[in-house]
C-alpha cells in the first residue's frame, strides 16, 4: 500500500480539475479526497504502489484541456485507511490567491451537443462545460463561484443542477452552466433597441446578414460588428461607418476546410487555428479567395479566426458566408460591452442588434497571432491568453507597470507570476482610459496585488505616465516607490524577460517612437544592458520630423524630413513620387521648418525610416493606420528577393565616441537614385530590407565586440514585419549570435509593461 499527499498549482480551479481527479482515481481503484484550497489543488490517494504511480503520471499528462498546471509537488505518507474516494469542502486561506483561466472556445463535446437535433441544447447558444466557455470575462472575484460571476442572475434549473452535482458529468461545478430553460436568451433588435419580431433570432441575423446588412454580435468579451466577408459594397460601407479608413478587418470563418480554400495553412497555423485560444491568426492569403480585398486593401496576409462560442458556430452556419468579425468600437475606443452601451455607441454602425441577457464584466478583445519558423507569436495579447501570466525568472514584488500609450496592457506581478493585462487599446481617449482603469482594479482584486512599486514609461504626455503621477500625488510620500522607465530599455527588457534570461544582452530596439532619456525621440537603438541598467550603445542617425507628429500621419513629410537633412537643403524632388501629396504651399512650410529646426523633433526612428522610403518609392504617402506604410512597402518585396544576389544599400557606422551613430546619407541618396532610375519598387523594398538586416548585423557585431557578449534580443514593434524579423535572424544566427525574440507578448507596446515590470523590481532594491 502506498498513500500520496499530491499539491498541483497552476489553473486547476473552474476547469474540471476535481471531477477529472476523481475519475481517474475511481479507475485506478485508488481512495481518498481532493479539494480545493485558495492557492491550489489538494490531492491524497492510497492504494497499490503501481496505481498510484500511474494516478500521478496520468494527472499531468491526462489533465482537461483548460488546465495549466504550473507545478506538482507529492509527499509519501503513512496510508490512512480511506474508504472509497471523495470531493472535500473548499478550503479557503487568506490572502492567497489563484490563477484564473482565460475564456476559451466551445469545445467539441458542447459543439457536439448544439448540432445534434435530440440534444437537450440543440441549438443553445450558452451552452458551455468544464472544458470551455466564458470565465474571465464574467468573474467579479474569487473564489469563482456563481454568485461572484454575471451568471448570478440566472437560476438554475434541476437538470443543469444534477449536472453540476455530478462528479463524473463534464458540467460537474461548471460556474457558468445553463440550458434553454434556465439561462440566458437572445434577443434581435434594430439599431434603436426596437424588437425585431421573429421565430428564431439566429435564422433571422442570418438572413440579414446575408442581404448584405451590418449587425453587432454580442459575443464573449465585447461586441463584434459582423458582415458578409465577399460583399465589397457592405464591407466599404461598414469601414465608413467605423471611421476605419483602410485597417484590415478580421474575418471568421466555420472550418478549418473553408479557411484553406482562402489562405495558405501550415501544420502549426492550423493546430493554434483549432486550439482552445482560437486567436485571429494572419494567413497567406490566396489569390482566388472569395473573400473580398477590401477587407484588408493592400495587404497579403489576411486575420482569420475560426468560431469561439456555440453563437458563432450557429451564426456562421446558418449564414453559410466567411464573416468580417470587427470589434465593435468606433476608431481607436474601447470594445462595447453593455447592451445599452452597444446600442448608443454602435448605433450608426449596424444595422441590426443580435443581443443576450448574460452581461460582460471585462472587456476582451480578439487575440492576433502569426506563426512564424513553426512558432506562434503574439500580436495582440487578449482573449483566451490574459489573465494568464507570463512566468519570471525570479520571484518579484508586487508591482504595477502602467504600460505605454499605444496598445497599452499594464502589468502586474507577484511572485513568479506577471499579470500582463489584455490588450487595453490607444489610450487617446477617456473611454479607453476608463476601461484601463476598470481592468486594473479587477486584477488587483483577482490576484490580490498591493503594489508597492509603481513603473511608468518617461513620455510626460502618455495618459498611462499621468495616471502614474496622479497616484503619486495621492500617495504623497507614503510608502509606494515610483520609478520611472526607458521605452526601449522596457521593451529590450520585456523580450529577456518572457523569455526568462537574466542575463545582458544586446538589445536592437526597431521602434516607432519612444521618449529617450535626453528627451529626443528614441527608436533605431541598440541597447546594451538587462533588468537592473542599460547603455545606449548606438542608434540611426537623427533626423527631424517635420511637423512632429504630423510627420507620422504623413510619411511624405518624413521623406523630406531624410533627404533635406541627409542630402542637404538644396537636393532636388525630381523624379520623386511626392507631387501626388505634396502641394507646393506645403513644401514652402516644411522647408521653412527643416530650415528653422521649428516644431522639428529628432527621431532616430526606425519606423520612420520604414515611413520614408515607403513615401519615397511611391507606395504610401499619408497612412489611415499605425505602420501602415511599412507593412505595404513589406509587402512589395517579392518572396524569392534574396535568392537573387542584392546587394545592400550603402551606409555608414561612425564608430567614434561613446555612442555609435548609423549614417542614412548613402541609403537614402541611393534609393533616390533607383526611384529616379526607375528600378521597380519591390526590388527596392527588398534591398532596403536586405540594408537594414545588415545594418543590424554590423551594430551587433560591433557591440559584441566591445562587450563580449553574443546574446542579442529584439524588440520594437517594427519587428512586426516579418521579412525584416526573418532577415535580421538569420543573419545573426548565421553569425553565432544567440537570438531572443517575443512570443508570449507583442514585440510591440503591447510589451511594454512587462519590461517595465522586471526593470521597477530591480530597481526597488
Ligand atoms: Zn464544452
Ligand atoms: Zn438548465
Ligand atoms: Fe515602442
Amino acid at each position: 500500500m502506498k498513500c500520496v499527499r499530491i499539491h498541483v498549482r497552476g489553473v486547476v480551479q473552474g476547469v474540471g480539475f476535481r471531477p477529472f481527479v476523481y475519475g481517474l482515481a475511481l479507475e485506478n481503484g485508488l481512495s481518498g479526497w481532493v479539494r480545493n484550497t485558495s492557492g491550489s489543488v489538494e490531492i491524497e490517494v492510497e492504494g497499490a504502489a503501481e496505481p498510484v504511480d500511474r494516478f500521478v503520471r496520468e494527472l499531468e499528462a491526462k489533465a482537461p484541456p483548460m488546465a495549466r498546471i504550473e507545478d506538482v509537488s507529492v509527499a509519501t505518507f503513512e496510508a490512512q485507511g480511506h474508504a472509497g474516494f471523495e470531493i472535500r469542502e473548499s478550503l479557503s486561506e487568506e490572502g492567497r490567491y489563484q490563477l484564473v483561466s482565460p475564456d476559451i472556445a466551445t469545445c467539441s463535446d458542447c459543439l457536439g451537443e448544439i448540432l445534434s437535433t435530440d440534444d437537450r441544447r440543440y441549438r443553445y447558444p450558452f451552452t458551455n462545460c468544464t472544458n470551455c466557455g466564458p470565465r474571465f470575462t464574467i468573474i467579479e472575484d474569487i473564489p469563482y463561484d456563481r454568485p461572484k460571476t454575471t451568471m448570478r442572475r440566472f437560476k438554475i434549473c434541476p437538470d443543469c443542477q444534477s449536472e453540476y452535482d455530478d462528479p463524473l458529468d463534464r458540467r460537474f461545478h461548471a460556474q457558468p452552466n445553463a440550458c434553454p430553460k434556465c439561462g440566458p436568451s437572445l434577443l434581435l433588435t434594430d439599431s434603436q433597441g426596437a424588437n425585431v419580431d421573429c421565430d428564431d433570432a439566429i435564422q433571422a441575423a442570418a438572413a440579414l446578414l446575408r442581404e448584405g446588412k451590418v449587425l453587432a454580435v454580442k459575443g464573449l468579451g465585447g461586441f463584434l460588428v459582423a458582415c458578409d466577408a465577399t460583399d465589397p459594397g457592405v464591407v466599404t460601407l461598414l469601414r465608413e461607418r467605423k471611421r476605419r479608413g483602410s485597417k484590415p478587418f478580421a474575418v471568421m470563418m466555420t472550418t478549418l476546410d473553408e479557411v484553406r480554400e482562402h489562405c495558405l495553412v501550415s501544420t502549426e497555423d492550423a493546430e493554434l487555428l483549432t486550439s482552445p485560444q482560437a486567436p485571429i491568426l494572419l494567413l497567406p492569403w490566396k489569390d482566388q479567395s472569395s473573400v473580398c480585398r477590401e477587407v484588408a486593401p493592400g495587404i497579403r496576409h489576411l486575420g482569420v479566426m475560426l468560431s469561439y462560442t456555440p453563437l458563432h458556430h450557429l451564426l456562421m452556419r446558418e449564414t453559410g458566408l466567411p464573416l468580417v468579425m470587427t470589434s465593435g468600437n468606433l476608431s481607436e475606443e474601447p470594445i462595447a460591452k453593455d447592451n445599452d452601451e452597444a446600442l448608443a455607441r454602435l448605433g450608426d454602425i449596424a444595422d441590426y442588434f443580435l443581443l443576450h441577457n448574460r452581461d460582460i464584466y471585462a472587456r476582451y478583445d480578439d487575440s492576433v497571432f502569426e506563426v512564424r519558423a513553426g512558432v506562434p507569436q503574439a500580436i495582440r495579447r487578449a482573449r483566451g491568453y490574459a489573465p494568464y501570466p507570463v512566468f519570471l525568472p525570479f520571484k518579484a514584488r508586487q508591482v504595477l507597470a502602467c504600460g505605454a500609450e499605444e496598445k497599452n496592457t499594464f502589468c502586474l506581478t507577484r511572485e513568479e507570476h506577471a499579470f500582463v493585462s489584455q490588450h487595453i487599446g490607444d489610450m487617446e481617449n477617456e473611454e479607453t482610459l476608463e476601461s484601463y482603469l476598470d481592468a486594473i482594479k479587477l486584477y488587483q482584486t483577482l490576484f490580490r496585488v498591493e503594489p508597492e512599486v509603481v513603473a511608468y514609461d518617461m513620455h510626460p504626455e502618455y495618459l498611462s505616465t499621468k495616471y502614474a503621477m496622479d497616484l503619486k500625488a495621492e500617495a504623497g510620500g507614503d510608502g509606494l516607490l515610483f520609478v520611472p522607465v526607458q521605452h526601449h530599455h522596457a521593451h529590450l527588457s520585456s523580450c529577456l524577460a518572457e523569455n526568462q534570461v537574466t542575463e545582458d544582452a544586446i538589445g536592437v530596439v526597431l521602434d516607432g517612437t519612444g521618449y529617450g532619456t535626453d528627451g529626443t525621440l528614441w527608436g533605431g537603438d541598440f541597447l546594451f544592458g538587462g533588468f537592473r541598467s542599460f547603455t545606449r550603445m548606438g542608434h540611426l542617425e537623427y533626423v527631424p520630423m517635420p511637423g512632429g507628429a504630423a510627420a507620422i500621419a504623413k510619411p511624405y513629410r518624413m521623406a523630406l524630413g531624410y533627404v533635406y537633412s541627409l542630402l542637404g537643403p538644396d537636393a532636388s524632388l525630381e523624379g520623386l513620387p511626392l507631387d501626388e501629396f505634396l502641394r507646393p504651399e506645403e513644401l514652402g512650410v516644411v522647408r521653412q521648418q527643416l530650415a528653422r529646426g521649428v516644431n522639428c523633433p529628432l527621431t532616430t526612428s526606425a519606423g520612420r525610416l520604414f515611413d520614408a522610403v515607403s513615401a519615397l518609392v511611391g507606395v504610401r504617402g499619408t497612412v489611415d493606420y499605425q505602420a501602415q506604410a511599412a507593412i505595404e512597402l513589406e509587402a512589395l518585396a517579392p518572396d524569392d528577393a534574396f535568392s537573387m544576389d542584392l546587394a545592400p544599400y550603402p551606409f555608414g557606422i561612425n564608430a567614434q565616441g561613446d555612442v555609435t551613430v548609423v549614417r542614412l546619407g548613402e541609403l537614402v541618396a541611393a534609393v533616390v537614385d533607383d526611384v529616379r532610375d526607375r528600378v521597380a519598387p519591390a526590388l527596392i523594398s527588398a534591398r532596403f530590407h536586405l540594408t537594414m538586416a545588415r545594418l543590424v548585423l554590423d551594430m551587433c557585431r560591433l557591440i559584441a565586440g566591445r562587450t563580449g557578449v553574443r546574446l542579442a534580443a529584439l524588440s520594437g514593434g517594427v519587428f512586426q514585419n516579418r521579412l525584416l524579423h526573418r532577415l535580421v535572424c538569420t543573419a545573426l544566427k548565421e553569425d553565432g549570435f544567440r537570438v531572443l525574440t517575443h512570443r508570449l507578448v507583442p514585440c510591440n507596446d503591447g510589451g511594454i509593461s512587462l519590461g517595465q515590470a522586471v526593470i521597477a523590481h530591480f530597481a526597488a532594491g
